[in-house]
């Protein structure tokens, strides 16, 4: 039995489909990272996946049941700005949410409070807490009846890179306890540390699902990006141009160009041959998330 399945899971809004024909299914104990920019999908899937919208058509399952249904019991969701009580403290907070629920025992509230370092911070009420007191909040009540699934929607939205490595190592621990996470980003460099699987969605629809080294390996082989200066910036500027390519402008001799892989070792012969003299031409130090943006707009192109 899967612990989340999507099987054609669609959400229109008018003529446009949020979500698009989305399929796939997480293994009990896995961690997975729901990857694609703004407006992509993700927290309409979540969503769906969590009973609080219907899908125009598809379903979702949890823990075998359909959704909404009695699988949701076992969920603990971080959806969207968590909101609570402004002006009772986390702990009173927390305290309601367990009483809704039931089947809460009391140690229970401490022992999240503790491990979400938020002991003291309990005491004070939720209208005076930051964003990162929220959000530490909020996965603390997401984690109160001991779910076996945790859908979370950008839990590190909004937080400094300390507070986005405490919360990465929260998930971790509740991962070793068994517990499936299908976890939202727009940045691929917050989960990557976290999960074993992406799925990437862009437009509404599913365009990778895979082991992270599989997105990696294929991020490198999709395109490569060279910085190049020359004596001539505009002259250079002009040449990549005339080849077809579309170079970005960086400083007043430079260029920052994407190539296909094939075309890489020809692009410096290309441009002397064009009368250029190239002063400087390596492969610029990218990083991941731009190799995956390009990777999902290439992916999302009408074909
Ligand atoms: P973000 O990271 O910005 O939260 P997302 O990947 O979670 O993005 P969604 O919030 O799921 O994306 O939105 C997907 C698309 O659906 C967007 O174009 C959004 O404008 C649209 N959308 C979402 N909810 C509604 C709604 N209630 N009515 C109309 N359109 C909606």
């Amino acid at each position: 039995m899967h612990a989340i399945t999507a099987s054609a899971l669609t959400k229109r809004y008018g003529r446009t489909a949020a979500v698009d024909a989305v399929s796939f299914a997480v293994t009990p104990g896995e961690i997975v990272g729901f990857l694609g920019p703004n407006g992509a999908g993700k927290t309409t899937t979540l969503r769906m996946l969590a009973g609080l919208i219907r899908p125009s058509s598809g379903e979702g399952r949890v823990l075998g049941s359909r959704v909404p249904g009695p699988g949701l019991r076992e969920v603990g969701t971080m959806i969207e700005e968590p909101s609570f009580y402004p002006y009772m403290t986390g702990r009173d907070n927390l305290r309601h949410a367990a009483l809704l629920h039931g089947g809460v025992e009391a140690a229970r509230i401490d022992e999240l409070l503790e491990f979400v370092k938020m002991d003291d911070a309990a005491r004070k009420r939720v209208k005076a807490y930051s964003q990162g007191m929220r959000q530490r909040l909020a996965l603390a009540r997401a984690l109160l009846w001991r779910p076996k699934v945790l859908l979370l929607d950008e839990p590190t939205n909004g937080l400094d890179p300390v507070g986005i490595a405490e919360i990465r190592e929260n998930l971790r621990a509740v991962a070793k306890g068994g517990v499936t996470i299908l976890v939202s980003s727009h940045i691929l460099g917050e989960i990557e540390k976290l999960v074993d699987r992406i799925l990437a969605i862009e437009k509404g629809r599913l365009v990778f699902d895979g082991p992270l080294d599989r997105l990696v390996a294929r991020l490198d082989a999709s395109a490569v990006r060279y910085a190049l200066r020359a004596t001539d910036g505009p002259a250079l500027l002009d040449a990549l141009r005339g080849l077809g390519l579309q170079p970005e402008l960086a400083g007043d001799d430079g260029a920052l160009v994407d190539v296909d892989l094939e075309r890489a070792d020809d692009l410096v012969r290309e441009l002397v041959h064009a009368g250029v003299t190239v002063t400087e031409a390596r492969r610029h130090e990218d990083d991941l998330e731009d190799a995956y943006l390009r990777l999902v707009q290439a992916d999302a192109r009408p074909s």
